[in-house]
């Protein structure tokens, strides 16, 4: 079974402000974010499952209604599992994620402190997140880089997930990108924290860095940990494949390690609804 953990929906003409599609075009030129329901759904075709999820985040000018993705995971298949978005900054934040939860049907939480400006250890994100660990909701966390011009870098550290995994001990979170470029802090996170996960969507384009992130993983025994993603519609499960399979490309012909077959497989085929509590 093929997992997808991270994807998104968005429709550029109604839910992004023009500084962020500008700052968007300026880092990714080639790639769009728009993906409305006819889009996601070659997304959903192209796995077993599939993890999506809105974004709100008015700090940065992108505003994804949760209803927007409840409405589309509704008349998808039950292998459609969608995600809400609330802003720690709105002190409705927690009650907006029970209703989501309860009344909507979504059942995880994505934020983006660097998207949405709050501090991930501050006293309103640690009410989020102890409502998300009453429902149960495990909360995928954007880390690491940005081309969002205003996006404080650091609310996307490591070391702050595991303080919020010393606190919230039976929340499962995932750190998304594998938190690049702090890829090695992530993996030590994630090694002891038994309730935190990394994936690895949108690395393959970084050869480099995505060989020494898995590698790393590889050398700490945390591999087992490491969730497929892709981050749709920025890039696409068969390329993400491609990309993890070639993950050893740059290294052939030298004395350098290889990522071991069985750990890329691991990935692509890792049961992370079951990891997740989502099966
Ligand atoms: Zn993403």
């Amino acid at each position: 079974m093929i997992v997808d953990v991270h994807s998104h929906m968005a429709d550029s003409t109604l839910h992004l402000s023009a500084e962020f599609k500008a700052d968007l075009d300026a880092s990714w030129k080639d790639h769009t974010i728009h993906a409305p329901p006819e889009v996601h759904r070659q997304a959903a075709a192209a796995v077993d499952a599939i993890i999506v999820f809105p974004l709100n985040a008015p700090y940065s000018g992108i505003v994804v209604p949760n209803e927007y993705v409840a409405d589309y995971v509704r008349g998808a298949g039950e292998n459609v599992i969608g995600f809400a978005s609330v802003d720690a900054n709105d002190p409705e934040a927690p009650d907006q994620l029970e209703h989501a939860v309860k009344q909507l049907g979504l059942r995880g939480l994505k934020i983006g402190p660097i998207y949405q400006g709050y501090d991930p250890l501050s006293d309103e994100a640690f009410a989020m997140f102890a409502k998300a660990e009453a429902l149960g909701t495990p909360v995928m966390w954007h880390h690491g880089t940005t081309f969002v011009r205003k996006a404080p870098l650091r609310f996307a550290q490591p070391w702050q997930v595991d303080e919020v995994a010393i606190r919230f001990p039976a929340l499962k979170i995932i750190v998304a990108h594998m938190g690049h470029p702090g890829v090695g802090e992530t993996v030590a996170v994630v090694r002891k924290q038994p309730n935190v996960f990394a994936d690895i969507s949108g690395l393959y384009p970084r050869p480099w860095q995505y060989y020494n992130a898995l590698m790393t993983a590889v050398e700490y025994g945390a591999a087992h940990k490491l969730l497929f993603g892709t981050d749709f519609p920025l890039f696409s499960a068969a390329d993400t494949m491609a990309g993890l399979r070639n993950a050893n490309a740059l290294v052939e012909g030298t004395a350098l390690p290889r990522v071991p077959e069985d750990v890329i497989e691991g990935i692509i085929h890792r049961e992370s609804l079951a990891l997740l509590g989502l099966d």
